[in-house]
């Protein structure tokens, strides 16, 4: 019998395997579909063109994220981009700037956190004026002060209620804000709890290269997701893909393993749950899923979104960052053809965009969807025109985080379930963390711990 089974190989399962193998423990790892990485996974289309569940950054401030790097020897994959936050915005989308888009890079200077990220808000040329950036300093003041309770009560409110009350202009909102929201949670911020942003703030507050991005140097697939897999299997850990579980069993108050849907059943004394929170949902049992400990499975409900892909026959842009455009459907992009050499489009631009809110376009046809990404991408960067499109597709994610609306980051559930030896990991769990590649990790890392708790308890 296994020491423990993980059910889900995405990042968080793939990573608790990973820690499990840290405490001399074995492992086996069960992923329903036939590649692993879950929201992180990669492949290729009948064209062998690379598509992926979605446009990935790396922040400076993923601590378990880079520590798991480091130790599977792969941490050389992420390529460091300027650390600066660039903003492309479509002209006419504000009066203030004449009918031209406008792109503003709040560039951190090195120095110190928050120093770094105020000098980058002082020196912006077009987002903010004057009084707005001191308007911005006074808002923000008790982030930047890291007052993790403030930021916690303000789960009730949205943002947009949140940034009015704190006396913040409305430009800044749609203009700086908006774009924050839709790439964190695919969320407009008329929707998104306070508290969701208010962390991401404080987040890119707390060390120097917190909000400093990077993107891997390929696609996650080979740089990331195998290269994990292929060391925790080194380590005696087992992962079998197409292995949908059906069904958890149990014994009195233990669960003993589960069931995949084709009949196999798997034993162990302990069962990680590393699924998306709505998956968890369909294996949780109805009853045990209103225990006020994993009340929150039940409630959480999940953000559309649509990840894409446009290879054009040349630069359309200049900028290898990530890039935030208010006003447009691509609230955060990036250009890894210029990024990224393992794109395989090296010297022209491969654009994928976050495509949100996805809430109606989600079940639109794809010549729809693709003209509305064009039409938006074409107000950011003239080039890109329909004459330089080589190739546009589109990956839909209808369920993708859990949508952090009011209230959501209190149903967050921890680790621990009503049946002592089944616990939670996944990006979703309360990490205190957005719902992120790190988030998923610092999951896997509480999950095991909490395994281990549990063998220390019954020995
Ligand atoms: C478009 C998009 C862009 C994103 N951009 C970023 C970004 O820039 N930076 C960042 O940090 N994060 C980003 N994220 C979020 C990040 O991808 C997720 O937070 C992270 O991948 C979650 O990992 P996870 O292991 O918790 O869940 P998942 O990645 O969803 O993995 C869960 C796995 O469980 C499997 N599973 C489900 N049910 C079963 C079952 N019954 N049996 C067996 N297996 C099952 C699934 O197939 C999946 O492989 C983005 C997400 C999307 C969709």
């Amino acid at each position: 019998m296994v020491d423990t089974l993980i059910v889900g190989g995405g990042p968080a399962g793939l990573a608790a395997a990973q820690y499990l193998a840290d405490a001399g423990r074995s492992s086996t790892v069960l992923e329903k579909r036939p590649i692993l990485g879950g929201k992180l996974s990669s492949w290729r289309d009948r064209d062998g063109d690379i598509l992926e569940t979605g446009l990935h950054a790396f922040f400076g401030g993923y601590t378990n994220l880079h520590a798991l790097l480091r130790e599977v020897g792969i941490a050389h994959h992420v390529l460091w981009q300027p650390h600066a936050l660039t903003w492309a915005i479509p002209p006419n989308f504000s009066a203030r700037w004449n009918g031209v888009p406008v792109y503003e890079e709040f560039r951190f200077a090195d120095a110190p956190s928050p120093f770094n990220g105020i000098g980058a808000v002082l020196n912006a040329r077009y987002v903010f004026n004057h009084w707005e950036k001191l308007l911005f300093a006074a808002g923000t003041l008790p982030i930047l002060r890291g007052e993790h309770a403030y930021a916690e009560a303000q789960d009730d409110i949205t943002y947009a209620q949140w940034h009015r009350r704190r006396g913040m202009s409305e430009h800044m909102l749609r203009t700086f804000f908006a774009p924050m929201a839709l790439a964190l949670n695919f969320t407009p911020v008329d929707a998104i709890s306070a508290e969701a942003m208010l962390r991401v703030m404080a987040y890119f507050a707390s060390s120097r290269n917190a909000s400093r991005a990077g993107f891997l140097d390929g696609p996650p697939g080979p740089r990331f997701v195998e290269p994990l897999a292929e060391h925790v299997r080194k380590r005696g850990a087992t992962i079998e893909t197409n292995a949908a579980v059906g069904e958890l069993l149990f014994s009195g108050d233990r669960c003993t393993g589960a069931r995949t849907r084709d009949g196999r059943v798997f034993e162990a004394e302990h069962v990680v749950i590393a699924t998306p929170v709505h998956d968890a949902k369909k294996l949780l049992p109805e009853a045990m899923q209103r225990d006020p400990l994993i009340e929150g499975v039940a409630k959480l409900q999940s953000s559309p979104v649509i990840n894409a892909h446009l290879w054009f026959d040349r630069p359309i842009s200049r900028f290898t960052n990530l890039m935030f455009s208010p006003g447009t459907l691509l609230g955060v992009h990036a250009d890894l053809g210029m990024a990224s050499p393992g794109y395989e489009w090296s010297g022209k631009s491969f654009i994928e965009a976050c495509v949100a809110p996805a809430d109606d376009l989600i079940a639109q046809d794809d010549d729809t969807v693709i003209n509305a990404v064009m039409d938006d991408l074409g107000k950011l960067y003239p080039l890109a025109t329909r004459q330089h499109l080589v190739k546009a597709k589109l990956v839909r994610v209808p369920k993708s985080v859990y949508r952090a609306s009011p209230g959501a980051e209190r149903l967050r559930p921890g680790s621990r379930t009503p049946v002592r030896n089944l616990f939670l990991a996944g990006c979703y769990v309360d990490t205190k963390f957005p719902a992120s590649i790190e988030g998923a990790t610092r999951s896997a890392r509480m999950a095991v711990e909490a395994v281990l708790a549990e063998s220390r308890a019954r020995a």
